[in-house]
């Protein structure tokens, strides 16, 4: 059974369809890359898998649940967005209890999540500084952590690196593939950047003026590319 399911999903703001009846699968385990140009709707079909936004047609299930009617807090997900939306206030440790707390985790099992999450990021030494305290690489991994120590079902990143400098952008792309080797959470990521999709990807969603133009894994959209939009995008220089 698909983890994800987005079935004739669609979307308009006042009058204008920013997303078309857009079927897709997710299995579980599996990490998808929706990709494509600024403005294609990849945000908003994110968007809507999170709870943030609302379809305007179709269905949603998470883990066989239909959720259109289910708030963010109470999907199974946890969303990644760029380093900067870590409280800054708070110290690493705090960041990542907080979505703990406000869920009822017992202080114990915080404290565990914590030390295991910390330990895989390699974070351990940081819990106690503020986010200023921090390089862009570390501010990332605190901003993963605080998603892994959710343990959600699916994990949603919304262009997490376009905040990094292109030398960091490599490196952290390598971690992130690292990381769901080790804890294969079923994940949804965006980008606008066609070679950190086709890195990280077991199956590319290339979008186009709010439709899929093309499913599958990097290396059949590579040497067949379904069109003439696909095989631009793909081949263009990263
Ligand atoms: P992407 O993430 O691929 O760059 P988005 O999903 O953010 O694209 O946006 C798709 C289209 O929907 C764009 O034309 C954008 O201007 C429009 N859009 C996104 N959010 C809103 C909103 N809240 N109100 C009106 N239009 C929006
Ligand atoms: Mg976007």
């Amino acid at each position: 059974m698909a983890d994800v399911e987005l079935k004739k999903v669609s979307k308009s703001f006042q009058n204008l369809k920013v997303v078309h009846d857009i079927d897709l699968d997710i299995a579980e385990g599996e990490f998808v890359v929706l990709v494509g140009p600024s403005g294609c709707g990849k945000s908003t079909t994110l968007r809507m898998v999170a709870g943030l936004d609302r379809p305007s047609g179709g269905e949603i299930h998470i883990g066989g649940r239909l959720v259109n009617n289910v708030q963010a807090r109470d999907r199974d997900i946890a969303m990644v967005f760029q380093s900067y939306a870590l409280y800054p206030q708070m110290t690493v440790a705090q960041n990542m209890a907080f979505g703990l707390r406000i869920r009822k985790v017992p202080d114990g099992e915080v404290t565990q999540r914590i030390a295991r999450v910390a330990d895989i990021l390699d974070l351990s030494e940081l819990l106690q500084r503020k986010p200023h305290q921090l390089s862009g690489g570390q501010r990332q991994r605190v901003a993963m952590g605080r998603a892994m120590v959710r343990q959600p079902k699916v994990f949603l990143f919304d262009e997490p690196l376009s905040n990094l400098d292109a030398k960091l952008r490599v490196k952290m792309r390598a971690e992130i593939k690292k990381l769901h080797q080790m804890v294969a959470t079923t994940t949804v990521y965006v980008t606008h950047d066609q070679v950190e999709a086709m890195t990280l990807a077991d199956r590319v969603v290339v979008m186009n003026k709010g439709r899929i133009e093309q499913i599958g894994p990097p290396n059949d959209l590579y040497h067949e590319p379904a069109s003439r939009f696909v095989a631009g995008f793909i081949g263009s220089p990263g």
